[in-house]
């Protein structure tokens, strides 16, 4: 084994803190990645806050990871030394259930291994995120960062990322569509992007007027404010496809009165509560109301050479781990513009 800086949620909703762990050493098909910027998303923070239940104290988030490879077991053959590569949300799966072997390890029928807040296949070593220094993971479950993407403003592409770009192409997004985005945030601004870059004609729907100009910067061409009854009224069934990326309650009744006839919303945000929804909002021109949880291995790489072809990487802001609880909090006021990312080398000191 061997000792690894980190931070780390000493318990629910405590402050984050420094903490030592250990990881095992690599074996053959391992590779060690020397993690340089891990990004921070919502899901940390009801992870570390405990609101999804059942979390596993200490934990150490973080499932947004750039870093350099370090090290490789004997049998390793796609990474070399040096590469830059990334972990998502995903370490390892069973390999040979219906799930696994269709490219959707996140459903593995025995239990994804997942970043953190998990454990291994074994069951009992506990998993810790990227707030850390370093990670040993399978090959399998790693990687490639192309080397056109800035390495810091990669990393929310492993979880923002493939979040937002497995729906859209699940429900093919195409040149023309007209797809609504609902929540600018971490999710929202790269469904923004990558809806864009697929040729979709993008709305964004928020809270924030003052996010307009950074909307249509990203891509939009257009915006309108929820907190306004009217903005529901006017859009009713505009929309092919609805990315619903909001993280706190709200009404699904309300947006998907805004999506055009046999039309599908997908919810990828997980607000902490139920939300009640009437069967007349989706029965009343068969909509359909959908969801979708991150994505395979294979697909988060096509993600990654997609935005590796069109030149798309995440909006950040870079800070020391030090900064770690005041940018939840201004997470949680939705102050981000539009993913934090820690610079791991504070972590290094
Ligand atoms: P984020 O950066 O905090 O963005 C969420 C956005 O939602 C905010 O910027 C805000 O946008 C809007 N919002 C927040 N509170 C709201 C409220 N009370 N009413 C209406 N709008 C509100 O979070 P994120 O990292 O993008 O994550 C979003 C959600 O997706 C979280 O619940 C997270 O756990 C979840 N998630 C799911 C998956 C998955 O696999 N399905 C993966 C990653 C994350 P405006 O200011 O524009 O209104
Ligand atoms: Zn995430
Ligand atoms: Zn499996």
């Amino acid at each position: 084994m061997q000792k690894i800086r980190a931070w780390a949620a000493p318990a629910a909703g405590k402050p984050l803190a420094p903490m030592t762990i250990e990881r095992r050493e690599p074996g053959p098909r391992d590779v060690v990645l020397e993690i340089l910027f891990c990004g921070v998303c919502h899901s940390d923070i009801h992870q570390a806050r405990d609101e999804w239940s059942g979390g596993l104290f200490p934990m150490v988030p973080g499932h947004e990871i750039v870093g350099r490879v370090s090290k490789l077991g004997g049998q390793v053959t796609r990474f070399k030394v040096g590469d830059f590569a990334g972990v998502g949300c995903l370490v390892d799966s069973c390999r040979s259930c219906a799930p696994c072997a269709d490219g959707l390890e996140q459903f593995c029928a025995k239990g994804a291994a997942f970043t953190y807040n998990s454990t291994e296949m074994d069951r009992k070593t506990r998993t810790y995120g990227g707030y850390s220094t370093r990670i040993v993971v399978d090959e399998r479950y790693v990687l490639r960062i192309p080397a056109n993407l800035d390495p810091a403003a990669a990393a929310p592409l492993l979880c923002a990322g493939i979040t937002t770009y497995s729906p859209l192409k699940q429900f093919n997004c195409k040149k023309g569509d007209k797809v609504g985005v609902v929540g600018l945030g971490g999710l929202g601004h790269m469904a923004v992007k990558l809806a864009a870059s697929m040729g979709a004609e993008v709305t964004m729907l928020s809270t924030s007027k003052s996010k307009e100009a950074d909307a249509r910067r990203l891509g939009a061409s257009g915006f309108e404010i929820t907190r306004d009854e009217r903005t529901f009224e006017k859009l009713a069934g505009r929309f092919d496809l609805i990315i619903d990326t909001i993280s706190a309650p709200h009404d699904y009744n309300k947006y998907l009165g805004m999506l055009r006839v046999q039309r599908t919303m997908v919810v990828v945000g997980v607000p902490p509560e139920p939300t009640p929804l009437h069967a007349f909002t989706l029965i009343g021109g068969n909509r359909r109301l959908a969801g979708s949880m991150i994505g395979g291995i294979a697909e988060t790489q096509e993600m990654l050479d997609h935005c590796s072809k069109h030149g798309i990487v995440s909006d950040v802001e870079i800070i020391p781990i030090e900064k770690i609880n005041e940018a939840y909090e201004r997470v949680l006021r939705s102050d981000v513009r539009y993913r934090f990312v820690i610079d791991i080398a504070s972590l290094r000191g």
